[in-house]
């Protein structure tokens, strides 16, 4: 199969669908792969590397769409993208059709098969296209919550892992998932005093057991929350609904109950937030002060660290990539029910229900 992997151009989006390893494995097995040039600059990968691993790099982003029959991609397509593409043609990458019904249109009139990696499942129930991200983003919270924590970001001037005769940060984790628990491993290797909240007991048990009294764990209500605020230093908010907007569990009121100079990281800023005073940024201008409080409530924080980013992706994402290269979308969908559930779009039709739901169009 011709698979072909075009330069992402959504502003501020440095990954790369398609890693050179990924492109030698799939040479390997077979495969054509056309890459755009300097498709994975922004990664850390020239496209010596990608003709090294025997892919064929190309002048445009057209003779990509126009040749290939499998598109790899990061981001969702834009209008640009769109129109380029074509009927019988399979594209793999995120798509989030539910809030943006513009692109599901353009890609019902297109004709492609559209497979979105944040619907593609595994046994144990979890998102495995979207498990390297959320692996990213909670790694960077408590890093990217420490550089706001420093004075001259507004923050109170604590240091996360204190020094001899001075105590560390005291630091709260709302949601102890996929974002938390890699959270939690940072902050917890940095020094800091941490508790993770969750309403999930079997979670919180997970917790204890692995982290070994490296942090404390606590069921998350009203009054649990409302009983850290004043003596912590920083929360990351990494609560997950699956399907509904994030939960508030921080109202504006609470502010005047912490110290100056607290630092909240909504993570899950990307679901609306689970802070009431949380409005999404960007990592030009990724922090603002509330009431003497600094939000950091980056969007896209795995964009931060695009090439550790993009080679966690491509891990997650190679063995299913070359399972739709082998077989062909129809057999290698088959074979595999949760890469079926990633089939989103095909030949005019939503096939993914929650997608119609939300859209009020039949699947
Ligand atoms: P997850 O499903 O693995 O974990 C979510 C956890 O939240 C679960 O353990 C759940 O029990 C818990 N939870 C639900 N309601 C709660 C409450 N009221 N109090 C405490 N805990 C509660 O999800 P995840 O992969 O860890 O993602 C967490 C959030 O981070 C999501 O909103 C996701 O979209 C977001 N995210 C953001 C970025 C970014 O760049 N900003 C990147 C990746 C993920």
């Amino acid at each position: 199969m011709k698979i072909g992997c075009p330069k992402e151009i959504k502003p501020q989006e440095f990954r790369v669908g398609v890693t050179p390893n990924a492109a030698r494995e799939a040479v390997a097995h077979g495969h054509e792969v056309l890459i755009e040039t300097g498709a994975g600059r922004g990664a850390g990968f020239e496209d010596s590397d990608y003709s090294e691993a025997g892919a064929h790099v190309v002048d445009t982003a057209e003779e990509v769409f126009a040749t290939a029959e499998m598109i790899v991609k990061v981001k969702e397509p834009q209008t640009a993208e769109r129109k380029m593409l074509r009927e019988g043609q399979v594209l793999f990458t995120y798509l989030h059709l539910a809030p943006d019904p513009d692109q599901t249109h353009d890609l019902l009139a297109s004709g492609c098969t559209a497979i979105a990696y944040e619907t593609v499942t595994d046994d144990r129930g979890g998102l495995p296209l979207l498990a390297p991200m959320s692996e990213v983003a909670g790694r960077l919270a408590p890093q990217s919550g420490a550089w706001a924590l420093q004075k001259a970001n507004g923050g109170s001037g604590v240091l996360m892992g204190g020094v001899p005769g001075v105590r560390p940060a005291n630091v709260a984790i709302i949601g102890g998932g996929v974002v938390g628990t890699a959270a939690a491993r940072v902050a917890v290797g940095m020094g800091a005093n941490v508790t993770v909240l969750d309403r999930s007991i079997a979670r919180l048990s997970y917790l204890d057991d692995v982290f070994m009294g490296r942090l404390t764990t606590q069921f998350s209500d009203k009054g649990a929350v409302a009983g850290l605020l004043p003596d912590l230093d920083m929360v990351v908010g990494a609560v997950l609904i699956p399907g509904a907007a994030a939960p508030k569990l921080i109202s504006r009121d609470q502010l005047s109950t912490m110290k100056p100079g607290t630092v909240l990281v909504d993570v899950a800023i990307d679901q609306g937030g689970c802070f009431e005073t949380s409005k999404p940024t960007t990592h030009e201008n990724p922090i603002y002060d509330v009431d003497g409080i600094v939000h950091y409530c980056v969007a896209n924080m795995p964009g931060a660290v695009a090439r550790t980013s993009t080679i966690a992706l491509g891990n997650a994402t190679m063995p299913f990539m070359l399972a739709l290269a082998d077989k062909g979308w129809k057999q290698a969908c088959a074979d595999d029910p949760h890469l079926l559930n990633g089939l989103n779009v095909h030949a005019g039709k939503l096939t993914y229900y929650a997608v119609g739901k939300a859209l009020g169009i039949d699947v």
